[in-house]
């Protein structure tokens, strides 16, 4: 149900868009196809990502016979649905201990993802702890510790401008004397130079392979759906300088092109672990393709 609302926006952004289209015609012709793709690209679904499942889509009304243009509805629901199944979409935080590292621009949501997520984590009963690691900007830490307070977690910091790799490292000794399960680590993404970020990154990740070899881990990407195309060339970007292994795709519920989320899947070939449909705690849901897709097009 949360999930319905937070993609409402998206519903009439594409599915609104579709049925009434669908209504419009009689039959099922090129002219029909050409409408369909032009609300998948208006809604941030990507060029290439629309022209595969219009040829998906093309492809099954011949070898279904599909001649009404109201069960073309289930068919694009299917395909989309299959496109946004990947292979593994848990959160990779098993065994314990487990370390999430949350990275991604400034903006996008790292920090409220990442105080959903111990409130999620706790809820579990595991326990959590959290490191501010994005040490530029002393804002962020504040930010994170009113997560923690709100949340009931520790957190570990440094003050503004210490070295991140420094709080990153008493954040796991800290994790490891006190037996936690999943230590959440916010780190800088400051994007406007690759090599800085290569750097910057490149440290952390190091102290943690060095630090925590036994431990899961995730490197969570974050990003902001209302940016649309902006956040796939983000999510690439990241991608050339870090292992990214799951996303985040934030504010879902803010943007009726909420399609982005078929672009991120198609192309950048990492899975979407999480959504956030919204501000409260438990707005951010582990993602389910099935799920979404029946969300978007009921
Ligand atoms: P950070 O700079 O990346 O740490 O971003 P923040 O976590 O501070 O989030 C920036 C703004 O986005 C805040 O106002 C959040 O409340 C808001 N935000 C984060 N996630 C969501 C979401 O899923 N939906 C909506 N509507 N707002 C969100």
């Amino acid at each position: 149900q949360r999930l319905k609302e937070g993609l409402s926006k998206t519903k009439k952004g594409i599915t609104e868009k579709i049925d009434n289209v669908l209504k419009s015609y009689g039959k099922i012709d090129e002219e029909l196809f050409e409408e369909l793709e032009e609300i998948l690209i208006t809604s941030d679904v990507g060029v290439n990502t629309t022209m595969d499942i219009i040829d998906n889509l093309r492809q099954r009304v011949k070898s279904k016979k599909i001649s009404d243009p109201l069960m073309v509805k289930e068919e694009i629901k299917d395909i989309i649905a299959d496109m946004l199944q990947g292979e593994e979409e848990k959160l990779n935080i098993d065994p314990s201990p487990a370390i999430i590292l949350v990275v991604g621009v400034n903006g996008v949501g790292k920090t409220t993802t990442i105080g959903k997520l111990a409130n999620k984590f706790k809820k579990e009963g595991k326990s959590v702890l959290l490191a501010a690691g994005d040490t530029f900007r002393a804002a962020a830490i504040d930010q994170l510790e009113v997560w923690a307070q709100r949340v009931g977690t520790d957190i570990i910091k440094h003050s503004e401008g210490a070295d991140p790799g420094a709080v990153i490292y008493d954040a796991i000794n800290a994790a490891k004397s006190r037996n936690t399960d999943i230590l959440i680590c916010d780190t800088a993404g400051r994007l406007h130079n690759k090599k800085n970020l290569m750097n910057e990154l490149g440290k952390v990740f190091k102290i943690v392979e060095r630090e925590y070899p036994n431990a899961s881990k995730e490197i969570l990407l974050v990003v902001d759906a209302t940016t649309g195309q902006n956040a796939i060339q983000q999510a690439k970007t990241f991608k050339e300088v870090a292992n990214i292994t799951g996303i985040a795709l934030t504010k879902l519920d803010g943007t009726a092109k909420g399609g982005v989320i078929l672009a991120v899947k198609n192309e950048l070939n990492v899975p979407v672990k999480l959504i956030g449909v919204g501000e409260k705690m438990e707005d951010l849901q582990e993602f389910n393709a099935k799920d979404f897709a029946n969300a978007l097009f009921e």
